[in-house]
């Protein structure tokens, strides 16, 4: 599970982000849309929120990548 506590820097504040376990992997950036909310940090040693969801169609984005993240990288309880 996402630690809050343990979130990569550039994740624009709210309900949805991701910690320091992400490998990055690239599974989370094959949900359909997932660059709407979510990309690489410059060096792509992970990714994060640049936008959080604002449409349910979004939400249902941010849900598919935290669902997918195969080391639980992807919170939903921020702030
Ligand atoms: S699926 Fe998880 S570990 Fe993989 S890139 Fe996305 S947030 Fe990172």
């Amino acid at each position: 599970m996402a630690d809050k506590s343990e979130i990569v820097p550039e994740n624009v504040p709210g309900k949805y982000y991701v910690d320091k376990t992400c490998t990055p992997c690239h599974t989370c950036m094959e949900v359909a849309n997932a660059a709407t909310l979510l990309k690489y940090n410059e060096d792509e040693t992970y990714v994060y929120f640049h936008k959080q969801p604002a449409t349910p169609e979004e939400t249902v984005i941010a849900e598919d990548a935290l669902a997918i993240c195969p080391t639980g990288a992807i919170g939903n309880d921020g702030e």
